[in-house]
């Protein structure tokens, strides 16, 4: 049989093989079909029972959703209960009805077709995006206007799903069932819902696959690799085969990582490091911690945000606060206060577009200048201290003055929740995020203010080498070896340790094995990642002594250029510590 290969974007790894189910997007009827003026009343009280079936059914797949992975995730049902209950759309939907004598599937596929051309107008990317949550809605009434089973609901038995775009209903509902293998997408990205979600559930999927639901039928026998972003239609017994052989590499290979987990954090020579987890979801710190986490380096609370459509309350900030605390126990955990402005819009509120966004209003400036939004997030970090383990972290901070403001907005928050009887811990460890060219210089001024430090080398990078960290025409210039960011890492991580203070590199350079090494040459102890790196990294630094290290980065930092120290790294760990860069023991 002929098989078809499709490239598209991996968003969940792993792989799976099984038979095809196809759902389809509930099509909006096309047909208007009149009624008469005395059968208005009936059709707007079968509208108001398919609103109220509506309203069951999110509720219910709700709490569902709550008990399966946590409430995070069932924000998305909030922000869908909200918009059944918007007056203005759903009004919308009745006065077609009534002024035009017609059935409600017409009037809601006409309110349909209304609010897609509003929300295609929209230049905010995020909000246009929710479109899907407006038609995720009028899908489900127009459906429960005359019920029947749910095409999502119809699965039995294990199978791959393969839709042109799930809906995030569809997805929550079909993906937390347990019988989905893999998915695939003809739409979505990275940061799509269903790809978050199938992240969190382990489920291999792979989107971004064009015309996906025309090449294949139900009951097709299919591939799906979230690994390396492939699937396969109807493979050859000799693809499956090496594909049988690609997954239990890909299992192996996870089990292997996951032995290092409870491995000791120290180098040869007894140098103790403490690999942390960057984390954007809740759902992720059982995984960091079954994977060696020491601690939660960075929680991108932005993400919180980002997830909903209302502005998340001081309650869904501390409930998300707290559940990391407890459930890291006595690990450290860094909470970023948020990091947006600029390129990432708060899809909440209405920023004004800047002519440079990465040098603009973000991050602490940001919060600085949306001081009530700013405070309830502080007073939800304040309360989710009393477990102890909390640490506030401040990004992108550029001089003193901005320190000294977040400290007197922090003790009036302190004040606040004293007066109203609310535990926190007074003490609360403060520390900024060195991002900022200028902040590095002056490290020795900032970290006498502040408790600890983080590097985001992410950001630091691209404003030191002036290179734009996401576009692609200027990334040969990227350079985290580029001597002049070593001898700034160098002094900034010595500069906390005369100091005595903690120092922690959060940024993508901490999961690099060979930067790692250098960042282990200058002492560093505090190394925080994407979870799946930690395994890795504790690997390579398991394999080394500090004191050679520490020879080889002194002398690899005096060299000309990041090229010249990549190699001369490289030959010398190779030489002393062969196995620092493999992978199987
Ligand atoms: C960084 O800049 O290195 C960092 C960790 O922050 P973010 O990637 O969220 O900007
Ligand atoms: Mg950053």
């Amino acid at each position: 049989m002929e098989y078809i290969r499709l490239r598209g974007i991996g968003v969940s790894p792993g792989i799976a093989q099984g038979k095809v189910h196809l759902t389809e997007r509930i099509i909006f009827t096309s047909r208007k079909e009149t009624i008469s003026p005395d059968q208005i009343e009936k059709e707007l009280e079968r509208l108001d029972r398919s609103v109220k079936r509506t309203k069951t059914q999110l509720v219910e797949i709700k709490s569902g959703l709550e008990k399966k992975i946590g409430t995070e995730h069932a924000f998305i049902f909030e922000a869908h209960l909200m918009i059944l209950e918007d007056k203005a759309l759903m009004n919308g939907v009745k006065s077609i009805i009534e002024q035009e004598s017609v059935r409600a599937e017409w009037a809601i596929s006409q309110t349909h077709d209304k609010y897609t051309k509003i929300f295609e107008t929209i230049e905010d990317e995020y909000i246009r995006e929710r479109q899907t949550d407006v038609s995720d809605v009028l899908s489900k009434i127009h459906t429960n206007l005359a019920p029947t089973v749910s095409k999502a609901q119809e699965i039995d038995g294990e199978k791959i799903l393969v839709a042109h775009d799930l809906l995030p209903s569809e997805a929550a509902t079909c993906l937390s069932r347990g019988d989905i293998l893999a998915v695939a997408l003809e739409t979505g990205g990275q940061t799509s819902h269903t790809a978050i979600l199938a992240r969190s559930l382990n489920i291999p999927a792979v989107v971004g696959l064009r015309n996906i639901t025309r090449s294949v039928k139900i009951g097709d026998t299919l591939i799906v690799d979230g690994t390396d972003g492939e699937v396969i239609i109807n493979p050859a017994t000799t693809i499956r085969r090496e594909f049988v052989s690609k997954k239990k590499k890909y299992d192996d290979y996870q089990r292997e990582l996951k032995k290092t987990a409870t491995l000791e954090s120290v180098t040869l020579d007894g140098y103790e490091f403490y690999p942390m987890a960057n984390i954007e979801l809740p759902e992720e710190v059982k995984q960091a911690f079954s994977l060696g986490a020491k601690g939660i380096g960075l929680f991108r609370s932005e993400f919180i945000y980002l997830q909903s459509s209302a502005l998340p309350t001081e309650e869904d900030h501390f409930r998300i606060y707290s559940r990391i605390a407890e459930e890291a126990g006595e690990a450290p955990v860094y909470i970023r206060t948020i990091d947006v402005g600029g390129e990432k819009n708060l899809p909440q509120m209405k920023i004004e577009k800047e002519p440079n966004p990465a040098l603009g209003l973000r991050a602490i400036r940001f919060s600085l200048q949306e001081r009530n939004l700013f405070k309830i997030q502080l007073r939800a970090i304040l309360r989710a201290s009393a477990f102890n383990n909390v640490h506030v972290l401040f990004p992108m901070v550029t001089e003193i003055e901005e320190v000294a403001e977040i400290k007197i907005l922090l003790e009036e928050v302190k004040e606040d929740l004293r007066r109203a009887d609310q535990p926190f811990n007074d003490k609360i460890p403060l520390g900024i995020m060195i991002e900022v060219p200028a902040a590095a210089a002056i490290t020795d001024l900032l970290v006498q203010e502040v408790d600890y430090l983080s590097i985001g080398t992410n950001d630091l990078i691209q404003y030191f080498l002036a290179v734009d960290r996401s576009n692609e025409y200027v990334s040969y210039l990227y350079k985290p070896l580029h001597p002049a960011i070593l001898r700034t890492l160098r002094s900034i991580i010595e500069t906390a340790r005369k100091y005595n203070k903690t120092v922690t590199v959060c940024g993508e350079m901490a999961a690099d094995p060979l930067s790692a090494l250098v960042l282990l040459g200058f002492g560093l102890k505090h190394f925080s990642m994407n979870p799946i790196f930690i395994p890795r990294i504790k690997k390579t630094l398991r394999a080394v002594q500090f004191a050679t290290v520490q020879k080889i980065v002194q002398k690899a930092v005096t060299l000309k250029s990041a090229q010249e120290v990549e190699e001369y790294m490289l030959e010398k760990i190779l030489a002393r510590h062969p196995e620092a860069f493999l992978m199987s023991s």
